[in-house]
């Protein structure tokens, strides 16, 4: 992957918002904002619906663009479902899977994350593997746990080269949308395990250059002092993306924190 934890990683999910022109909008404020931040790797994540256009406005540009999920077939009689072709095809390079409403909502599995990773890195594109407790489990001290058994299944069957492709995404559960985020120790402890996790099973030279994000109400005001921690190399951001100036500010606080650590 051409991408590196060298520099702070930045992916904005804009969910179920945004119409195409509201996109292309938003993207064409972002690329003016972009050409200031080049020490930072952004990406934007739009509905399915603005992927074409949205593409069209960043040819040329350093903001990268993916999907918010795939199907693991490649094609065929799956009535309201995209493949990995189609989402290369309006120039995707990046996918969310496994994101946590995508498992709350839509019943997707660790075995379902599992098959449309493997389906993903077939067809080049980098999958975002989303991971992450929920309250409950928090409260029952099961965090590292069930961390544990979703990178375990989420990557079953996968070499180390294929590991090597993929950004892993730390978010709590109950920190999305909520306004409620982790403290900075709190997501280190996290994101410490998942690496010497992946170091255990892929090598120290592997986990050193893991991009692991930190998601759950990123905002320019919390960026700081979550990617000064050792182990965050960026951020998965839901409601601050859907504004380019909210998104590009914490793209400056993230190379900030970057060049302080
Ligand atoms: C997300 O959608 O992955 C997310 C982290 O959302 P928010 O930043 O709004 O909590």
């Amino acid at each position: 992957m051409n991408f590196t934890n060298e520099k702070p990683f930045i992916a904005g999910n804009w969910k179920m918002f945004k119409t195409v022109s509201e996109s292309v909008d938003m993207v064409k404020k972002l690329r003016e904002a972009a050409s200031a931040l080049e020490e930072a790797q952004l990406v934007v994540i739009p509905p399915f619906t603005a992927l074409n256009e949205v593409s069209q406005a960043l040819q040329g540009s350093s903001v990268k663009i993916g999907a918010q999920n795939m199907h693991w077939e490649e094609q065929g009689a799956f009535t309201g479902e995209v493949a990995a072709p189609m989402l290369i095809d309006v120039g995707c390079r990046f996918v969310v899977i496994g994101h946590s409403e995508r498992r709350q909502i839509f019943g997707e599995t660790d075995e379902t994350v599992n098959k449309k990773i493997k389906t993903a890195l077939i067809h080049g594109l980098i999958p975002i593997m989303c991971i992450g407790e929920s309250l409950e489990e928090r409260e029952k001290g099961d965090t590292i746990a069930k961390v544990q058994r979703q990178m375990t299944e989420g990557l079953d069957g996968l070499d180390t080269g294929q590991v090597r492709q993929i950004v892993i995404a730390y978010e709590p559960i109950w920190a999305i949308g909520t306004g409620l985020t982790a403290t900075p120790d709190q997501a280190q402890e996290v994101h410490r395990f998942i690496r010497s996790n992946l170091a255990e099973k892929h090598g120290n030279n592997m986990a050193s250059c893991a991009i692991i994000l930190y998601g759950g109400s990123v905002k320019p005001e919390n960026t700081y002092s979550l990617l000064k921690e050792n182990d965050i190399n960026g951020a998965l951001v839901g409601g601050a993306s859907l504004k380019a100036e909210s998104f590009a500010d914490i793209a400056k606080e993230a190379i900030k924190a970057y060049e302080e650590k």
